[in-house]
């Protein structure tokens, strides 16, 4: 069996047996990898807390063709993010995050454009950014490299330039109010500014940002619409994760 080795973001990992752990990893090179790490549960183990979720690391792992299952050797820990995690929220939120990254991607298929958003996004959060604002962020930028976030700046019947208007029932773009049959699931020019805001700068940027709360939230309706749409099963967004989990 020969020896290879990623940079990986560990998505979750779950106990099996007395002294194991099988850990999903989103890796840079190969996509989502699923390995067993022998001994993994034992007091003093080599993996240290590179299995923790959120730990971005090296991993060293060794695969049998026939097998889905690669099994982890060794791992060393590039950068951790276990303390933004004391927060509920956030670790709700990244939670989230791991669930969308695992359902949209087939096994082993490597996306370095999703696997550096979701670092920058990390990076952010431990910086102290704006959770809220990051959660926009990162389902606005989930959805344009899956490519369904569309054109909102146009009627996609007319193709009258438009600010404002209704989202599409197939959530595929923006329709004007003389092309909308509906006249609901309104997108306001707050929303498109905000959408323009997080296509244009990077989370750290340090600009000044002119949306409130409530502005984020509003938009982040929308994106929600358009994730639950196009994914093939609903996402556990963070309330409802808190609810599963009886907080
Ligand atoms: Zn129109």
């Amino acid at each position: 069996m020969p020896k290879d080795q990623t940079e990986a973001i560990v998505l979750r990992s779950f106990h099996v047996g007395d002294q194991d752990k099988i850990v999903v990893f989103f890796s840079r090179n190969r996509g989502i990898l699923k390995g067993i790490a022998k001994g993994a549960r034992k007091f003093g183990n080599r993996f240290g807390s590179c299995l923790e979720p959120l730990s971005h690391i090296k991993v060293y792992f060794y695969e049998k063709e026939s097998k889905d299952l690669v099994t982890v050797s060794q791992s060393d820990l590039l950068e951790s993010f276990f303390e933004i995690q004391s927060d509920l929220d956030t670790a709700f939120t990244l939670r989230y995050f791991s669930e969308l990254i695992e359902h949209s991607l087939p096994s082993r298929s490597e996306d370095d454009v999703l696997y550096r958003l979701l670092l920058q996004v990390l990076r952010a959060l431990k910086k102290g950014k704006e959770l809220i604002l990051l959660t926009a962020y990162f389902e606005l930028w989930f959805l344009k490299i899956n490519g369904f976030f569309p054109n909102l700046k146009k009627c996609k019947r007319c193709g009258q330039k438009i600010d404002a208007g209704f989202l599409s029932s197939q959530r595929d773009g923006i329709l004007c109010s003389v092309c909308s049959s509906q006249h609901n699931e309104n997108i306001n020019s707050d929303d498109n500014s905000l959408f323009a805001w997080i296509i244009k700068n990077p989370p750290t940027s340090e600009e000044e940002r002119p949306f409130s709360k409530e502005q984020i939230r509003r938009a982040r309706q929308v994106l929600k619409k358009m994730i639950v749409y196009h994914m093939e099963s609903r996402p556990r967004f963070p309330d409802d994760l808190k609810k599963h989990f009886n907080i």
